[in-house]
Order: structure tokens, then C-alpha cells, then sequence
């Protein structure tokens, strides 16, 4: 990619810059040659809030990001809801930071909510699965989910585990009803279009750094971004990228990646 100058960068974080606790090789030095270049961390785990985000930054001793650098999945379906109807109400099943983010502009109402909105964690019981079949069967509330992921990488007491992510946890909920939900987070547009408007950016002078090619490539590369794809994630070494996916750069890790953006001086300093 001869003559491609990076003005702007969205980092997903998990399998690019850590596993869990495990700080991936590279992320550091990567972060660090970054640094000069406006650049949003956008994740689709509506879990943590970008202050707790933030935190595991400090812990792994790894550039503390500004909190409005933060954008996740939570966020980016509280922005879509306001858009759709200014004081929704809503009835949400997830961690608690979905309620909080979305009890920010809007009113919790487990009567007449104008959505019902799934995110990722615990909460979802056969009482709240209930309730949300019959806000959308009889009151016509909108199904929402705050992002597609089937499973979640995580660590349970120190050891690999696989969680249901939001895409599971909304199924039961849209088989009952028949109704398919709204994603929001990856590869849909809009978290990616939050965090580039906070940029100041344009679509164009931006790449998307993530480790999965159905979510944080597939999305970035349908709005016309430039794309890199970290092979230290789910997606392996040896994985065949899915059809249709081609991102700009397809890298084992990040240290080779910040070896092709030198060597095509595609990362410029700042004060050059
Ligand atoms: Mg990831």
C-alpha cells in the first residue's frame, strides 16, 4: 500500500492489544508509536464501561486512553436509541453497566418500553426473557442488541473460557417472538461511524486495526475503510479469511504490522 498515509486509527482491543490479563506481544510498543495519531478504541463488549476500560489500560501498564478514546457497544446502542426516540423507555436484560449507559437519556420501564434491549452478562432469566417476548408481542416494543457475537472469549479463574455473547443471549428472545433484532455493534456501521466522528476524521483516512474478519473487518471494509487484520485472536495463522474479505493488511501480530506501516512510511510522526 505504497503512498497510504494513516491519519486516524480504530483499535479494537481484545485479541489485538490483550487476552484477558495477557498483554499480547508488540501491543506496548504499538500503542506507543500510535500515539501521535488521533485514534478510538471501539469494542463490542457492552460490559465494561470506558472508565473500568480504562483501568485495565493502567493495570497492564499500557498507555492509559482519555475515556472519550473509548467507545463500546453500550455507548454506541444508547446513541442509536436517543436518535430513534429522544427519552425512550426501555427494558434492558444484561450487566449492569447496560442499564446504567442507557438510564443516562433514557427511563427504564418494564410496563410500556419502546425497546427492549439485550446486552451481554448475566441477568437474562426466564422471568426477563417473559417479560421482553411480551413488551414486543403486545406492545410492539423493538428488539435491540447491543452486538452479534455468538461467544466471547474470556477468563474464568485463570483459565480460557467461552461465554455466550449477545447474539446468544438475544436468540431466545427473537425465536419466541419472531422478530430479528437490530445489531449495533460490529460490523454494523454505527459504532464504527461514533468513534470516527469523535475523531474528526473521514471514513478514508482511517483503518480499522482488529483480530476478526466477520465483525471488525467485514464492517469496516463495507463503509470504505482501510482495514488491518491481527492474526492473534480467534482467527489463527493458517485461518482462509472468509469470502469477500480483504483487508488492506494481514499480519500475524503487531509487530509486523508496524514493520509494513514503517517500511511504506504509511506512519508518519507527527512532527514531520
Ligand atoms: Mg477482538
Amino acid at each position: 500500500m505504497g503512498g497510504l498515509v494513516i491519519r486516524a486509527l480504530l483499535i479494537d482491543m481484545d485479541g489485538v492489544l490483550f487476552h484477558g490479563d495477557q498483554v499480547l506481544p508488540g501491543a506496548a510498543a504499538f500503542l506507543r508509536r500510535v500515539g501521535g495519531v488521533p485514534h478510538c478504541f471501539v469494542t463490542n463488549n457492552p460490559i465494561r464501561s470506558p472508565g473500568q476500560i480504562a483501568e485495565h489500560f493502567d493495570r497492564l501498564s499500557l498507555p492509559v486512553p482519555a475515556l472519550d478514546r473509548i467507545v463500546t457497544s453500550a455507548e454506541a446502542t444508547l446513541t442509536w436509541l436517543v436518535k430513534q426516540k429522544p427519552g425512550f423507555r426501555f427494558f434492558a436484560i444484561g450487566a449492569s453497566t447496560l442499564h446504567e449507559t442507557l438510564a443516562l437519556q433514557g427511563n427504564a420501564d418494564a410496563q410500556n418500553a419502546d425497546f427492549v434491549v439485550v446486552g451481554e452478562g448475566a441477568g437474562i432469566d426466564y422471568a426477563s426473557i417473559s417479560t421482553a417476548i411480551n413488551l414486543i408481542l403486545k406492545r410492539g416494543a423493538q428488539l435491540i442488541c447491543t452486538n452479534p457475537d455468538n461467544t466471547v472469549d474470556a477468563s474464568c479463574d485463570g483459565q480460557h473460557c467461552v461465554l455466550p455473547g449477545g447474539g446468544a443471549l438475544v436468540a431466545p428472545i427473537a425465536i419466541a417472538t419472531g422478530v430479528q433484532p437490530v445489531f449495533v455493534g460490529k460490523p454494523n456501521p454505527l459504532l464504527y461511524q461514533m468513534a470516527i466522528k469523535r475523531l474528526g476524521a473521514s471514513i478514508s483516512d482511517c483503518v480499522m486495526v482488529g483480530d476478526r474478519p466477520d465483525t471488525d473487518i467485514a464492517g469496516a471494509q463495507a463503509l470504505g475503510m482501510h482495514t488491518a487484520l491481527v492474526r492473534t485472536g480467534r482467527f489463527a495463522s493458517g485461518d482462509r479469511l472468509p469470502a469477500g474479505i480483504m483487508p488492506t493488511w494481514d499480519c500475524t501480530s503487531l509487530t509486523e504490522l508496524m514493520a509494513q506501516w514503517t517500511a511504506t512510511s504509511a506512519l508518519r510522526d507527527v512532527d514531520h
